[in-house]
This record gives C-alpha cells, sequence and structure tokens, in this order.
C-alpha cells in the first residue's frame, strides 16, 4: 500500500473517475472539502494532519509534515537514536499510513 501511495497509485475517487467509475462526487469523506487524493487523504487532510501530530508526538519526533507521499516515507532517516529506533519509526509510518487508507475506506 505505501508502495503504491508513493508511486500514485491508490485507487482514490479522483483516479477512479479518471478511469471511468462513476462516482458522484470526489471529495473527500472525512473533510468534505478537497478531492480524494492520495496526498490529501495520508498527509493533507484535518484528519491526517491530527494523526501524523500524534504520532510525531508519540514517537518523539519533531512536527511530521509532507509535501509529498515520499516525505512520509523517509521521515525515519531523519530520527536520532540508531539504527533500531529509525526501523521502528518507519513501521510506525507505513502502519498509520495504511491505517488512515484503511479508515478511509471503512
Ligand atoms: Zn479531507
Amino acid at each position: 500500500m505505501a508502495w503504491r501511495a508513493e508511486m500514485n497509485r491508490l485507487p482514490t475517487k479522483v483516479k477512479l473517475v479518471k478511469r471511468g467509475v462513476y462516482i458522484p462526487n470526489t471529495l473527500c469523506v472525512w473533510c468534505g472539502y478537497h478531492d480524494e487524493t492520495s496526498m490529501h487523504v495520508l498527509a493533507d487532510c484535518i484528519i491526517a494532519i491530527n494523526v501524523w501530530e500524534r504520532i510525531g508526538k508519540w514517537c518523539g519526533l519533531e512536527l511530521i509534515y509532507a509535501f509529498e507521499i515520499k516525505d512520509l516515507l523517509q521521515v525515519y532517516k531523519k530520527v536520532l537514536g540508531g539504527k533500531m529506533k529509525r526501523k521502528i519509526v518507519h513501521g510506525v509510518m507505513i502502519v498509520t499510513m495504511w491505517s488512515l487508507w484503511k479508515a478511509r475506506n471503512d
């Protein structure tokens, strides 16, 4: 899922409409203000921002923000505290991305 997100290949509403699938509106199910794109669901939506803020605090990181999906997947590279901590943070980031994507589908 993270790889597909990075490649902008998640089946978001915007992507499905581009493929000819009929969807009444392409707005985000959470905020209802912006089109549902991978970037919006995983990083830009107020729900995602809130989740990343809490994940950042939980992991003892600085503010997590992303200009593109790749930024979320590279947060671990800036983590101080050794290889094991970086691996754990990388795992937390991927699981959180998956959880956001899954929650948006529920
Ligand atoms: Zn939204």
